[in-house]
C-alpha cells in the first residue's frame, strides 16, 4: 500500500477546541496530532496546581474526544520538555508538514516553529479560535496608530459585528450599556446558587497525583476538584449558568461577600480560556435566554459584554503593544510585593479572605481581583510586573495574553492609562460599602490615621497626592482630586504620614 505524507497538528495546551483552523481545514486520514506534557512548559511560572489540574486533565480528555472523532493521536505524558518527544514523533511518523494554531503568548509560536524547523518542518499558523475579533477591529477605530480606543468604542463595533442583542441593527431595548443599572449593593442573607460540580475521573485522578508529584512546590492546593476539564462536563457548567445564575449576574456583578465565592459569577473563563467553550456559543446561549424571557436585559447585556467587549479588547491590546507593554510602570510603582500575597498571613480582613478564596481554589471574582486585591497594589505602589506574575501563577484562568492588560492596564494603570481613563483606586469606604468584609476586621474603615485605622485609607490618600500632577489632568479624576485639594495641611500630612510608615514597613517585608 503507497504510504501516504503525513501532516502534524500540534495541540498545546489552551487550545482544546475542535474549533482551530489547523484541525478544521486538515483531514484526518493524512494527518496526525501531537500533544506534549511537557514539565519544564509547567515550571516556567510558578503555576496554581489546579490551573496544572485543568491544562493537563484538559489535555487527556480532548485527545480522547479527537480519537472519538477519527483523529490519530501521538500523545506524550510527563515528558521533560518539548524537544525529545517532537524528534520522536518526528521518527515515528515521518511528518511533511506541520500545522497549529496561533499560540496565546507574545513570542511563543516563533519559539514552536523554531523548533519545528529543526526537523525540517514548516509550519502553517492558523489565527486563534478562542477569540472572535481580527486586529483590524481595534486598529480601524484609532484616528491615529498610537491614538487610544476605549473599550465601550470596541464593544459598540463588536456588537454590530457579532449582531448580539440587536434590533434592525439598533441595540435592544435602545441603549448599548447598561452598566449603570449593574452595580447593587449587597444584602444581609443574600444566597447564590452553587455552581455545579464535577467529580474528577480516572483521566482528571490519574492527573492531580501526577501534579502533587511534580509540582509539589507550587502554590495552592487541589482540594476536593471538581471543575469541568471535558467539553461535555464544560457544556453542562455554561447550562448551569444560564439557567441558575444569569439572571442575576447583573445586578449583584459588584458585589462582595466573604462566605460567598461565586455569587452569580459564570466560573466559564477558565473553560472559555482553554477553547472548551466558544465565547460565541456563550453569548448566544445569553441572549437566547434573554428572548425566551428567562433573563433580564441588564444581565444579560452585561454578561456579553464582558466576552465580547472586555475579553476580546483585552487580547486586542495584548497583540498591539506586546512586548513593550509588560514593561510599562507609568506611575513609577516600585514596592515589592508583600509575602502575605502567597502566604495569607495578614490582618486585612478583605486580603486575607481573598488570598484565602485564590490560595484554596485559583479563583476570585472580579471585583475582588480589581477592587481589593489589585486596588491594594495599586494604592500602595507595587511594582506592576511583580503583580502581574503573581495573579499570572495564581489564577486558573490566567495566562499572560490576558494578565497583562488587565493587571499592568486596567489595575495598576501603568500602561498610562490606554485600558482604563482613570485608575480604580479605592478607600475602604468602597470595599465598606459594596462588601461585609469591615465588620470582623481588625481595622476600622472609618480611621485614616492611627494604629487602627484601614491602610487602604492612607494609601488611597497618599496615592492621590503622590500622583497630583498626572490626575490633575485627568477629566474623570477632577472630583477626588478637588477632594484631596480641600484637605488642610495638617491632615495632608498625616494621611502622608500614616502611608509612609505602611509603605516602610511593607517594603521591610513586615505583614499589615
Ligand atoms: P464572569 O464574571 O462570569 O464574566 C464572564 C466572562 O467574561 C469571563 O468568564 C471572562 O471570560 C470574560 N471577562 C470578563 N472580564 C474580562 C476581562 N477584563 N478580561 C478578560 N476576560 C474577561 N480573566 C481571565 O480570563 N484570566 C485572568 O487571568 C484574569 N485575570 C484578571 C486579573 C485582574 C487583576 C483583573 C482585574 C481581571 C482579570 N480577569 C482575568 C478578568 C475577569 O476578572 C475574569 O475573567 C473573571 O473574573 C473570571 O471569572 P468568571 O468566569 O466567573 O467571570
Ligand atoms: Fe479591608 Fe479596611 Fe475593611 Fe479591613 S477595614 S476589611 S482592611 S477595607
Amino acid at each position: 500500500m503507497e504510504k501516504r505524507a503525513m501532516t502534524t497538528i500540534w495541540i498545546t495546551g489552551d487550545q482544546t477546541t475542535m474549533r482551530s483552523r489547523a484541525l478544521t481545514g486538515a483531514d484526518p486520514a493524512t494527518s496526525v496530532v501531537l500533544m506534549i506534557e511537557s514539565l519544564a512548559r509547567s515550571k516556567r511560572v510558578p503555576y496554581h496546581k489546579r490551573k496544572l489540574v485543568l491544562i493537563y486533565a484538559g489535555m487527556r480528555h480532548f485527545a480522547d474526544d479527537l480519537r472519538a472523532a477519527g483523529w490519530t493521536v501521538d500523545y506524550y505524558t510527563e515528558v521533560p520538555d518539548f524537544a525529545e518527544p517532537l524528534a520522536a514523533h518526528v521518527r515515528k511518523y515521518a511528518p511533511v508538514a506541520m500545522r497549529m494554531m496561533q499560540q496565546s503568548e507574545y513570542g511563543v509560536t516563533e519559539r514552536y516553529t523554531a523548533l519545528a524547523a529543526e526537523h525540517g518542518l514548516a509550519v502553517d499558523v492558523f489565527p486563534h479560535a478562542n477569540f472572535l475579533s481580527e486586529a483590524n477591529d481595534l486598529d480601524v477605530l484609532a484616528s491615529k496608530p498610537t491614538s487610544r480606543v476605549t473599550m465601550e468604542t470596541f464593544y459598540r463595533r463588536m456588537r454590530k459585528k457579532t449582531g448580539l442583542l440587536l434590533d434592525d441593527g439598533e441595540p435592544v431595548g435602545g441603549q448599548w450599556n447598561l452598566d449603570h443599572d449593574n452595580r447593587e449593593k449587597p444584602k444581609k442573607g443574600m444566597r447564590f446558587p452553587a455552581p455545579p460540580r464535577f467529580a474528577p475521573d480516572a483521566h482528571t485522578q490519574d492527573v492531580i497525583a501526577m501534579v502533587e508529584r511534580h509540582f509539589g512546590d507550587h502554590p495552592g492546593i487541589i482540594g476536593d476538584f471538581a471543575l469541568p476539564v471535558s467539553r461535555a462536563d464544560a457544556l453542562i457548567a455554561l447550562d448551569d449558568f444560564i439557567e441558575n445564575r444569569l439572571d442575576g449576574f447583573g445586578p449583584s456583578q459588584d458585589a462582595m461577600l466573604a462566605g460567598e465565592r461565586t455569587m452569580n459569577h459564570s466560573l466559564l473563563s477558565h473553560a472559555i480560556n482553554t477553547g472548551l467553550l466558544d465565547p460565541m456559543e456563550c453569548c448566544e446561549r445569553a441572549e437566547l435566554a434573554y428572548r425566551a424571557g428567562a433573563a433580564r436585559l441588564n444581565s444579560v447585556e452585561g454578561f456579553i459584554r464582558q466576552l465580547i467587549g472586555w475579553r476580546e479588547y483585552i487580547w486586542r491590546v495584548y497583540w498591539k503593544f506586546m512586548p513593550e507593554y509588560k514593561e510599562r510602570n507609568a506611575l513609577g510603582a516600585d514596592l515589592p510585593l508583600p509575602a502575605f500575597f502567597w502566604n495569607g498571613g495578614t490582618s486585612m480582613f478583605c486580603l486575607e479572605k481573598s488570598i484565602a478564596h485564590v490560595r484554596e481554589t485559583g479563583y476570585a471574582h472580579h471585583i475582588l481581583r480589581l477592587m481589593v486585591l489589585g486596588n491594594f497594589g495599586l494604592i500602595a505602589g507595587i511594582a506592576p510586573l511583580e503583580m502581574h506574575d503573581w495573579f499570572w501563577a495564581m489564577f486558573v484562568d490566567g495566562y499572560d495574553w490576558v494578565m497583562a492588560p488587565n493587571v499592568i492596564g486596567m489595575t495598576l494603570h501603568a500602561d498610562g492609562g490606554y485600558v482604563g481613563t482613570k485608575p480604580y483606586a479605592a478607600s475602604a469606604n468602597y470595599i465598606n460599602g459594596m462588601s461585609d468584609y469591615c465588620k470582623p476586621c481588625r481595622y476600622d474603615p472609618k480611621l485614616a490615621v492611627g494604629e487602627n485605622a484601614c491602610p487602604f485609607n492612607a494609601l488611597y490618600w497618599d496615592f492621590l497626592g503622590r500622583n497630583e500632577a498626572r490626575f490633575a489632568k485627568n477629566q474623570r479624576m477632577a472630583m477626588v482630586m478637588r477632594n484631596w485639594s480641600a484637605k488642610d495641611d495638617t491632615t495632608r500630612a498625616a494621611l502622608r504620614d500614616r502611608a509612609a510608615t505602611l509603605r516602610k514597613r511593607l517594603r521591610a517585608g513586615d505583614a499589615l
